[in-house]
């Protein structure tokens, strides 16, 4: 989804592909591995794709339609999208402070990341019609879970939270009937629902789980964004904001083009040799902790349909 996250994504894929036997297979458990949805985002190191396009914006449900932005973004569009390459100099931890102590973290964030649809070369825009990758779930998604009734899908995400920690996000509420089956699973320390108080998160529009469960009303799909921390919020989003100026305004292989991207890519997939180790540890442990779950589950049912399977999904965002 998110380009640059995607190195982290894919080192967990990798180190399950190592660890996975076919130990599974007697208890009908097949894994699904969903890499680099994003492969332009992924290569040129920056969180929107070919498009400019968010695309854990660009799923929205039916009857929704890619159009609108927060009030508090479009006051805050030139702060957010200058239309200009970035220089070294510029005063962007203080002009975020300062937006921070006049609206407060928490509605700032909502207003920003929350997506819009208005500014296409704006930061988390959500995209005018569905992407190309966005195409590629649609068409493929069906063959991919079968006839599989119970689907528990891991999004990997990074940059938002305390450095190496993770929260699994949900997109229920915590008086839902799923709720306890979540903190069953995972823990109740790490999983956070929708509207939480001191949210990691912020509500979005158009993210990958919401379309995925409408889809697949009929199953029991259970979705959790996996968000592993890097940096203070200030400096991941100030990455995100340079690269696209830069992707938009800068000149390519310029110091300040090469700069940026290094940056970002720090923002999301951290250089420190402990966080990596720290972050695929925890990354495996949720994909067993899910695995768990999924074979005491299947146990607990009778038998009545031997050839259903059920589904571990891993996308690497
Ligand atoms: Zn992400």
């Amino acid at each position: 989804m998110h380009g640059v996250e995607g190195f982290y994504g894919s080192a967990v894929q990798l180190k399950l592909l190592e660890q996975l036997g076919d130990a599974n297979t007697e208890l009908n458990i097949r894994y699904v591995f969903i890499h680099a949805v994003n492969p332009f985002g992924f290569s040129r190191l920056r969180r929107f794709n070919e498009d400019n396009v968010d695309l854990n914006r660009n799923f929205l449900t039916t009857e929704v339609e890619f159009e609108g932005t927060p009030s508090d973004y479009v006051r805050l569009n030139r702060f957010l999208n200058p239309e200009s390459s970035p220089s070294c100099f510029e005063l962007f931890k203080l002009k975020a402070m300062w937006n921070i102590f006049r609206h407060g973290l928490q509605p700032l964030k909502q207003a920003l990341a929350g997506g819009q649809y208005d500014y296409p070369q704006g930061v988390f825009f959500g995209g005018h019609a569905p992407c190309q990758s966005t195409k590629v779930i649609y068409e493929n998604c069906d063959s991919w879970i079968g006839e599989s009734n119970q689907i528990i899908h891991i999004d990997l995400h990074t940059g938002l939270g305390p450095f190496a920690k993770y929260k699994l996000l949900l997109t229920e509420t915590a008086d839902s009937a799923e709720y306890p089956w979540y903190i069953e699973t995972f823990g109740k320390n790490c999983v956070e629902p929708m509207n939480a108080p001191h949210l990691t998160s912020y509500q979005v529009n158009g993210i990958f789980g919401d379309w995925l469960r409408e889809h697949f009303a009929s199953r029991q799909y259970r979705f959790v964004t996996a968000e592993f921390g890097t940096y203070d919020i200030i400096r991941v989003f100030g990455a995100i904001r340079t690269e696209n100026r830069v992707h938009h305004y800068g000149v390519e292989d310029s110091a300040i083009y090469k700069s940026t991207k290094t940056e970002i890519l720090e923002c999301f997939c951290p250089s420190d040799k402990s966080w990596r180790k720290q972050v695929v540890r925890s990354g495996l442990d949720i994909i067993f902790q899910a695995e768990k779950r999924l074979k005491a589950d299947t146990l607990k049912e009778s038998p009545q349909n031997p050839i259903k399977t059920n589904i571990l999904s891993v996308s690497a965002c």
